[in-house]
């Protein structure tokens, strides 16, 4: 079996598939043997609302338009039907978990999952206070204003939008990571219903952009690194595998693939599967690294 658990499709805005079916081909001819399209799923409009305006558009643009989802289904299953003899292709979603939009999630994945073969938990976003843009560079952690609804950021776009906001105001480098691997854990954690996905999404995303950090704030402290082990106890305890994700290799700041050697090696001793997941956005990056995948969890 040889299988990627991670690829996205044409219905993805900020990808350059012209047509899932290339990919599929491609995957084929490479001798994959199972296949997961694993579309952004859609957010609600409430959700963009509450991501800073001059970040909007481009937010819009992480996840599938609203009114695709019908349409992606339908296509992922046509497709899946005229290469079942080449191929296992599985219709899967990528979910965005976060926490304060788990119930609508839910209500999707209640009415979409009977048509869902797979799919993945992922965290692309970090919720902070409203009125976090107060804490300057270095500035402390803001604690969240009680009453007042918190605001999301994109924590994956570029490394300057994280240097300028997030690592401000989350404490940084070190605070920013213990929000990325929290909020995993609660997508570990959280009740997304009976179609809840079973996979969690590159799960040091939070590493994208390390190599242009400077080194003393590189890496895991002893502090974090207890974090990712309560991540990877809630994983092993709801019998969530991870997504062995390449495209940290193929993204010029980040030193490793997701989730690194060091939780990849521990996820494996704890007896968590680790798939793996070339999340491709275009034909040329179907089965990439793949050889790395092997050397570790085969
Ligand atoms: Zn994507
Ligand atoms: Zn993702």
């Amino acid at each position: 079996m040889k299988r990627d658990g991670h690829t996205h499709s044409e219905y993805c805005p900020h990808g350059r598939i012209g047509d899932t079916e290339e990919l599929i081909l491609a995957a084929a001819a490479q001798g994959f043997t199972h296949y997961s399209v694993t579309e952004h799923s859609p957010m609600p409009e409430d959700f963009f609302r509450r991501v800073p305006e001059d970040l909007r558009e481009e937010a819009r643009r992480t996840v599938m338009r609203p009114g695709d989802l019908e349409h992606y289904l339908g296509k992922m299953h046509r497709l899946k039907e005229k290469y079942r003899d080449r191929i296992a292709l599985s219709v899967g979603l990528e979910v965005e978990y976060v926490e304060a939009f788990a119930g609508w999630t839910r209500d999707l994945l209640d009415e979409y999952g009977p048509q869902l073969d797979d799919g993945l938990v992922s965290v692309h976003y970090l919720a902070l206070p409203r009125n976090f843009s107060a804490a300057g560079p270095g500035g402390k952690p803001l604690p969240p204003t009680p009453g007042e609804p918190e605001v999301f950021l994109p924590m994956d776009l570029s490394y300057d939008l994280n240097r300028q906001t997030l690592l401000p105001a989350l404490g940084g480098p070190e605070g920013f990571r213990r929000a990325y691997f929290g909020a995993v854990r609660a997508s570990a954690q959280a009740d997304l219903g009976r179609y809840g996905p079973k996979r969690l999404g590159h799960i040091s995303l939070c590493q994208k952009f390390d190599l242009a950090l400077p080194q003393e704030e590189r890496g895991y402290s002893p502090a974090l690194e207890e974090e990712i082990l309560r991540l990877l106890g809630a994983a092993k305890e709801r019998g969530f595998a991870l997504d062995f994700n390449v495209a940290g290799l193929r993204k010029p700041q980040s030193p490793e693939f997701y989730p690194g050697r060091w939780i990849a090696r521990r996820a494996l001793a704890l007896g968590i599967p680790l798939v793996y997941g070339s999340d491709s956005h275009h034909v040329s990056e179907v089965g990439l690294y793949y050889d790395v995948y092997r050397q570790y969890a085969q």
